[in-house]
Parts: structure tokens; sequence; C-alpha cells
């Protein structure tokens, strides 16, 4: 094997990685069918270059057709995991037009004898133009995050070097089969695409290192049965709040128990005690504002947070949700069996730390229980407490309807 020829594998032992790594975050999270189109892509990429330099005679209609084929899949490929990766639609009627006119071209050219160089010419024209029909669609997602920035950049190469490098080497020139290692058109092209490969491959990879951070942080911070926060996110979120707020406008927390929640387990089974769980989570976030913050704190007990609401608000929304919830008929369970709540109440003070105030409400749930459940036990409110915001508490009620509770009598 030549000198050149060994440059020109390059760009297919890069790619190949490439695809090797896509490959793996694929297998490794099936759901991201991103990755799998960018390993395909890269594959099409490294099978291509091969195909061009070391298998098949270039000047001939099979090579025309095999080689400008596989590319053409590859870079629509690329494109729709990139639109896939960035939630944006990816025109697909188009790519598939350029990708099937850019095989149509080389075939023609290649049977009117038209020569390497009109081949190569016209071919790279109408890939760049694929690259740049999603740098249009793509257009603002550079200024999303790093990580667009990247991918945008790299595209830029991409079409730098299938747009203006290579026809400015190609153009005026006469490329030939037997001289095709000595072009300027191939040191340039193998260059670029080196550099174009490892970009966009690098760039790619960020990308999907970071949506699976997100995916896993997204994991740690919602609880899984009712899509509410976590434990742990619901401290970090209460802590900040009550550390960064100015103490003038009211703020409470409700600690929510269901009552009995052993006895729904044991008489019906796991499976309906999550159900329960899983329902009542809903319940909670179709019963509060979108400003209030609602966590499942472990097993049957939740938390609400709620910003603007003094005692009289907390006590008004807990008291609504334990009748409504009383209405409620939950799949799995007989017709008969209500399930129950006892709910804890305490207002912050102005200075009030989070660690101070759940104690407060913890308490407070504890003497619902320990007076008979199914009921809402205030503690003491605050002598500094801020001034609660006046707006619609919105209730749900079992027949899905809405109101506002100035219109339910209390
Ligand atoms: P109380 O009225 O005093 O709150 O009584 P309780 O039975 O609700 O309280 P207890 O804390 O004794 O029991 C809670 C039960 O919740 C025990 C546990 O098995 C169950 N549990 C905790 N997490 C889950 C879960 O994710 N799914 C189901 N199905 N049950 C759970
Ligand atoms: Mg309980
Ligand atoms: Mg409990």
């Amino acid at each position: 094997m030549d000198h050149a020829a060994i440059i020109g594998l390059t760009v297919p032992a890069v790619a190949g990685c490439m695809c090797a790594i896509f490959l793996s975050f694929w297998y490794h999270n099936r759901k991201d069918k991103s990755a799998l189109k960018f390993a395909l892509a890269f594959l099409m990429s490294a099978v291509g270059f091969s195909l061009n330099h070391f298998v098949i005679d270039r000047e001939t209609l099979a090579n025309a057709v095999a080689h400008n084929t596989i590319y053409s899949i590859g870079f629509y490929l690329l494109i729709d995991g990139i639109h896939d990766a960035f939630g944006r639609r990816t025109p697909k009627r188009v790519l598939q037009l350029l990708g099937a006119g850019s095989v149509l071209c080389a075939c023609v050219i290649q049977l009117a004898d038209g020569g390497l160089s009109q081949r190569i010419l016209w071919v790279n024209m109408l890939h760049g133009s694929m690259l740049l029909v999603a740098f249009a669609n793509l257009w603002g997602i550079w200024q999303r995050n790093w990580t667009g920035t990247a991918v945008f950049a790299s595209l830029s190469l991409c079409i730098l070097n299938l747009v203006i490098v290579s026809p400015v080497n190609v153009l005026g020139q006469t490329i030939t089969d037997a001289g095709f290692f000595g072009t300027a058109y191939w040191r340039a092209m193998n260059v670029l695409a080196t550099f174009s490969v490892l970009a966009m491959g690098g760039s790619l990879i960020a990308v999907c290192v970071v949506s699976r951070l997100n995916d896993l942080r997204a994991d740690a911070e919602n609880d899984y049965l009712t899509g509410l926060k976590t434990r742990r996110a619901f401290e970090e979120a209460a802590r900040h709040y009550c550390g960064s707020r100015s103490g003038e406008v009211a703020a409470s927390l409700i600690l929510i128990d269901l009552d009995h929640f052993k006895e729904i387990n044991d008489e019906h089974g796991h499976t309906v005690g999550d159900e329960v769980i899983s329902r009542f989570g809903a319940f909670l976030l179709d019963n509060t504002r979108t400003s209030d913050m609602a966590g499942r704190m472990g097993g049957e007990e939740f938390c609400l947070l709620l910003p603007g609401t003094d005692t009289t608000g907390a006590r008004q929304l807990a008291g609504r949700l334990r009748e409504t919830l009383g209405k409620i008929e939950f799949s799995g369970l007989p017709e008969s069996r209500r399930v129950t709540a006892s709910f804890g109440i305490a207002e912050l003070g102005k200075r009030t730390a989070f660690g101070d105030i759940y104690p407060q409400a913890d308490a407070a749930l504890y003497s619902a229980k320990t007076r008979g459940r199914d009921r809402v036990v205030c503690a003491p409110p605050p002598n500094d407490a801020g001034d609660p915001i006046r707006r619609e508490i919105y209730l749900a009620l079992p027949d899905g309807s809405r109101i506002s509770p100035n219109r339910i009598a209390s």
C-alpha cells in the first residue's frame, strides 16, 4: 500500500471510531435514536471513503452509484440525527431529493463520460446543499448552549469543505483515476474531511453526553411513580427558596400523609397501592398553582411549598384537598373504599429556614394523626409573617371540571 493510500485510511479509521462510540451510546440507551443515526452516518462515511480509495475503480458506474448512495444516506442520517437531538423537524423531502439527485447526477455524468472532475464537482455541491439546508433549518442552535455552538461550527466546516474548498481544487483541473492520489483536491479533501469528522464527531459526542447527564438528573429529581420532585430535589429547591426570599411575602409548607396506607397495600396489593400514590401525585398537581412546588418525600408522604400563601390560605387549600380526596374513586379499590389523608401546615416567618419549618409541619402532621387522621392541623403562625398574595385557588372536582374556591361553600 503506498503512502497516499495510507493517508486515505485516516478518514475511515476516525469515522469508524466515531461509529463505535455512538453505537455504544445507543447500546446503553436504546431510546437515544439520534446516537444510532450518528453511528450509521459515520459508518457510511467510513465505508464510502474506503470504497472510494481502496475497492472500486473510481471511473465506473458502479463506483458512481455505490459511493454516492452511501454518502447521501450518511449525510441524511447525520442531518436527521442532529435535528432529533435539537428537537427540530427534519426537512426530509428536500434532503431525500438532494441525496437522490446526487446519485442520479453522478450516474448521468459517468454515463455521458463527463469525467471525474465534473462528477466530484456536482456531487460535492449537491451534498453540500444538503448540509446548507440543515444549516438554515438548524439556525439558532448555536445560541442555545455550547454543544449547539460546537455542532453548528462543525456543520459550517463540512459546508466549507464541500461547497468552497473542494470546488476550488477541482475547477479547471482534469482529475483522472490514475493520478487521483496526487491531486490537490484529494489532499485538501482528506485533511478537511479528517478535521470535519473529528469536529462533528466530537461535538456530537458532547451532545449525547450532555443529553444523558440531563436524563440522569431528571431521573434523580423526578419521582418515577408520581412525576413530582423527589425528596432530595424538593429539599434543595425549598432550601434555595427559603434562603433567597425577602420575607415580605408569606409562604407556607404543607406535609401530607395518606392514612392507613399499609392497609391498602395489605388488602389490595402493592400494585394498587402504587396506583393510589401515582393518582394522588397527579391530584396534587391538578389542584395547586404552577408557582407551588410539590414533592414526594417518601412512601405515601408528600410536601407542598406554597409561595405567597399564609396559614389561612394553606388551611383553605388543605381543607379542600382533603374534602375532594374523599370523593375520588381509585382504580383497583372497591367503590365504597375512600382514601383519606392527614395534613400538617406551618407558615414561614420572615427569615425561617427550611430546616426549621419542616419539623414544625411534621409536628402538625403528627398531631393530625394522633387526633384521629383525615384532618388538617396548623402550627401557630409566626409573629413576623409576610403578606399573602391573593390569587384564586383552583380546585379540580372528581368529574374533571374545575371551579374556583369562592364558588364553594366553606
Ligand atoms: P398512618 O395513617 O399512620 O400514616 O398509617 P400508614 O399505614 O399510612 O403508615 P405507615 O408509615 O405505617 O405505612 C406506610 C406504608 O406505605 C408502608 C409501606 O409499605 C408503604 N409504602 C411506602 N412506599 C410505597 C410505595 O412506593 N408503594 C406502595 N405500594 N407502598 C408503599
Ligand atoms: Mg400514612
Ligand atoms: Mg407515612
